[in-house]
């Protein structure tokens, strides 16, 4: 029995490709080797990089002016490669949370910043909105999710500069107009497939233009100009990508799993605001529907519940520790059933302490 994985990440996975993942590790395609031991220039690992690069461009609708590249270092090699490449004058970032403000903190190490809003004042426990975005600034950094505040952007800015946005913790759990970013970049932990590769959605023209002279590595043009293959790429991590693609389009892409997506979150979000146990951290306009944080009003009893859930087959609900309490993380892969026996338990918890 798989257990009821609430974790933050790496997160749950489609069973569907851990079972496939699972054939091809002794034996991939019938070539009589492991998918750990082929190639990254064979035509078997060949076909699965294509097949997952179409899977991310048809789910997304990723435009041509845009490419998808396939990288390694995680969301936080990120937070140095975007400065490294498009920081020349001036960067704005917006602090949302942990992950915004280690991207802008990696930013300083290359160049000048300017955060033009915050919402540290309060924990970072809302979106901020309502900020100016300056012209003279190379572009603007925001983060899509907020992986350990559980707070969502629910509408990107109509910006004068170019966009780049972090979507490590909620991309393909709903619809993005991709042609407004000039990168998007998601380590795939979550959402996507196992950790070890990050996806890199950026517009072809943008790349290269740092007029510096930068490690090729560190050069997206170097990974754009060689289809992901610079050097070998994470064969296995690739591959559970494909899978777990393949699962998402078989879940009707990312509209029919937005749907799930919302049943899962209305049902979670009504049992912390009706139940007198328990209250939300974030500000309710800006919940994330893939990490709900939530808090006992009683810390006392955290232990106890923590217990309860544990019996119920939940796992992965201890909070951050800047934000305490619990957090529940309700990626794609996650059932609705899953959800409807955390919403038990809470219910269960109540009626016990009643
Ligand atoms: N950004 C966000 C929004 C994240 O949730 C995370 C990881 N939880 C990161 C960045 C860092 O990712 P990585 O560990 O892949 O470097």
């Amino acid at each position: 029995m798989r257990k009821h994985n609430f974790g933050a990440g790496p997160g749950i996975l489609p069973e569907s490709a851990v079972r496939k993942t699972q054939e091809a590790l002794l034996d991939f395609n019938g070539t009589g080797m492991g998918v750990m031991e082929i190639s990254h220039r064979s035509k078997d690992f060949d076909a699965v990089l294509s097949k997952a690069k179409l899977l991310v461009k048809e789910l997304l609708h990723v435009p041509d002016s845009h490419d998808v590249i396939f990288l390694q270092g995680g969301a936080s090699q990120q937070f140095a490669m975007v400065p490294m490449n498009f920081l020349k004058t001036k960067a704005a970032y917006i602090e949302q949370g942990t992950w915004s403000s280690k991207a802008i903190k990696e930013a300083k190490n290359i160049g000048e910043v300017v955060v033009i809003a915050s919402s540290k004042d309060k924990n970072f426990s809302y979106q901020p909105t309502g900020y100016s975005i300056p012209k003279d600034v190379d572009y603007l950094h925001i983060c899509s999710n907020e992986t350990i505040h559980g707070t969502q952007v629910k509408n990107f800015p109509d910006s004068p500069v170019p966009v780049i946005c972090d979507m490590s913790s909620d991309i393909f759990s709903r619809p993005v107009d991709i042609s407004k970013f000039d990168l998007i970049y998601a380590g795939a932990q979550k959402n996507m497939g196992p950790a070890g590769v990050t996806l890199v959605i950026l517009k072809k023209d943008a790349a290269g233009k740092h007029g510096k002279k930068l490690p090729a590595i560190f050069d997206y043009k170097t990974h754009l100009d060689n289809n992901s293959v610079y050097n070998t790429p994470p064969v296995i991590s690739i591959l559970v990508c494909m899978y777990t693609l393949e699962w998402l389009k078989s879940m009707g892409g990312v509209d029919g799993i937005q749907k799930v997506n919302s049943q899962k979150a209305t049902l979670f979000y009504n049992e912390v605001d009706s139940n007198p146990m328990f209250t939300g951290t974030a500000e309710k306009n800006d919940r994330s529907p893939m990490n709900a944080c939530f808090l006992l009003k009683d810390p006392a009893l955290d232990e106890e519940f923590l217990n309860l859930t544990k019996k119920a087959g939940i796992v992965g609900i201890k909070g951050h520790r800047s934000v305490g309490g619990f957090r529940a993380s309700m990626y794609n892969a996650l059932p609705l059933e899953s959800v409807k026996v955390l919403v038990n338990a809470m219910k269960e918890f109540a009626n016990v302490k009643a």
